[in-house]
């Protein structure tokens, strides 16, 4: 975390000001659960946030259906071991690609953490999505705002009381349900999903199991779980710690310009009192669904959602004072009056993401269609055959890495020579391994030694997919020389 906020060392509680860091605010010293109940949220940045997270959520939920040359936009199928995205299948043998995507992810993640801190928390992360935009707007239609659901949950057993209950529970396993089918979608496909739905339960029990456990999993996560995810749970949170600094932009309160805080008097003029612009309404820890104060400087439980922000400004309008009190910042913005610097750890995050996402970019686009090994039989070294031509024998495995059947042919490319196959032609299904025995033969003329490179293309029709190469194993000496 950046360094603590100048005002906090000056506050009159200065021994209290780092307890804070000590616990959690959703858990209290016996170490039980503190039940948040935010302020719902109004104001500018809860509008576009709204406008943004429909969008999201309408894409998350039409994803597993939008078919790319017949293919899904985004699948991870973890039981066929293959991969989809926009469109183009990966599998397994695809490693050293995903091991690049998966590193340019996290330098990609760091980057953009260290620019512009939890920026994706409040905007994008499903969590905060769903919370937000779905499950506390059903709560507060039917239970009310933050008060009145306090009062309802402290209050007895009575018929309105389960009513609301009821429903809202009702509805929120129903929203979980489609959210679990939509995961499952995306892991086994909308295909397979709808056969799920469409068949007899006795043919699809694993898949109703899954389908049971990913809505009971959301259920609880939304129901209950909650802020805690993001605050106990969420390992890109608790990366926060290591990749914030003081130049990062996160939403920060503007403790020169708040400080010293105190209530608004009557009849007071608020320069002339020696206060700072914090009215100490305390409008912005109500509103935040993490139950902290921005006050305090950067929290690792700050999920970055703006709720404070909208509040802050709300506040600051109604007694006529700037708004921006809380805003989006960096703590060097805020203390010094700097302006964004991008500085030499973000030039050289940049650098190293350029260059992985150009090898991720030439991966993806010279990947071929086919992944095939050529191997000689082992044991064997060579034949003579009698019109005196050389033969090794040779296993050659095919994979199919394409989304669609491929009929594949192979041909002698170096030197020349020919290929006798033991089999017939391949067919490969996507996704599966052919293998076809074959023969080199090889007139004396063309070898160069004992060991010679011989190279296979791998066609489908007139397209070469691949070339493969390994060792042609003849005589010491060349015949007839
Ligand atoms: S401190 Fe502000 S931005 Fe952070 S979680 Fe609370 S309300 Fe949201
Ligand atoms: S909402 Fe603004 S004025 Fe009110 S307590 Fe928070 S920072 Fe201070």
């Amino acid at each position: 975390m950046p360094p603590q906020p100048a005002h906090l060392k000056r506050d009159a509680n200065a021994a209290d000001t780092e307890s804070y860091r000590d616990s959690i605010s959703t858990v209290d010293k016996q170490g039980k659960r503190v039940w948040v109940y935010p302020k719902k949220s109004h104001g500018k940045f809860t509008n576009w946030r709204s406008r943004f997270g429909y969008a999201l959520l309408a894409l998350l939920f039409a994803g597993p259906f939008i078919k790319i040359g017949g293919e899904p936009l985004l699948m991870i199928n973890l039981v066929e071991r293959r991969f989809v995205f926009f469109g183009q299948s990966f599998w397994p043998q695809d490693f050293l690609i995903f091991v690049v995507g998966f590193i340019t992810f996290i330098v990609f993640v760091a980057l953009f953490t260290v620019a512009f801190g939890r920026l994706f928390c409040g905007w994008a992360c499903p969590q905060t999505v769903f919370m937000d935009q779905v499950f506390r707007r059903i709560e507060y239609t039917i239970e009310g705002d933050w008060k009145q659901r306090q009062a309802l949950d402290k209050g007895p057993l009575t018929g309105d009381k389960i009513r609301k209950k009821t429903l809202k529970h009702v509805l929120f396993f129903g929203i979980s349900f489609l959210i679990g089918n939509t995961f499952l979608a995306y892991i086994i496909g909308s295909d397979a999903l709808l056969h799920i739905v469409r068949d007899p339960s006795s043919k699809h029990m694993v898949g109703l199991i899954a389908m049971t456990v990913f809505s009971g999993v959301f259920y609880a996560n939304f129901a209950f779980f909650r802020e805690q995810a993001c605050t106990t749970v969420c390992p890109y949170g608790r990366l926060q710690g290591v990749l914030l600094d003081r130049k990062s932009i996160v939403i920060a309160y503007d403790h020169v310009r708040g400080e010293p805080r105190g209530l608004v008097r009557k009849g007071e003029e608020r320069s002339a009192s020696g206060k700072g612009d914090c009215i100490d309404c305390k409008a912005c820890v109500h509103e935040c669904p993490t139950g902290i104060d921005i006050r305090n400087g950067t929290q690792l439980e700050c999920v970055n959602c703006t709720a404070c922000i909208d509040a802050c400004d709300h506040m600051m309008d109604s007694v006529g004072l700037p708004r921006g009190l809380v805003r989006y910042a960096s703590e060097d913005e805020i203390a010094e009056k700097k302006p964004f610097v991008f500085n030499t750890r973000l030039k050289a995050y940049s650098g190293v993401l350029v260059v992985l996402v150009g090898v991720l970019i030439a991966l993806i686009t010279l990947r071929s269609d086919t992944d095939s090994t050529l191997l000689r039989a082992q044991g064997m070294l060579f034949q003579t055959r009698p019109d005196g031509r050389i033969s090794n024998l040779y296993y050659l495995k095919v994979l199919n890495k394409s989304d669609h059947p491929l009929p594949v042919r192979f041909e002698l490319l170096e030197p020349a020579g020919e290929l006798e196959f033991v089999g017939k032609a391949l067919d490969i299904e996507p996704g599966a391994l052919a293998q076809s025995e074959l023969f080199v033969l090889l007139s004396p003329a063309e070898l160069s030694g004992m060991k010679t490179q011989v190279t296979i293309g791998v066609y489908s029709g007139d397209k070469l997919l691949e070339k493969v190469s390994t060792a042609f194993v003849g005589p010491m000496k060349r015949i007839g020389t």
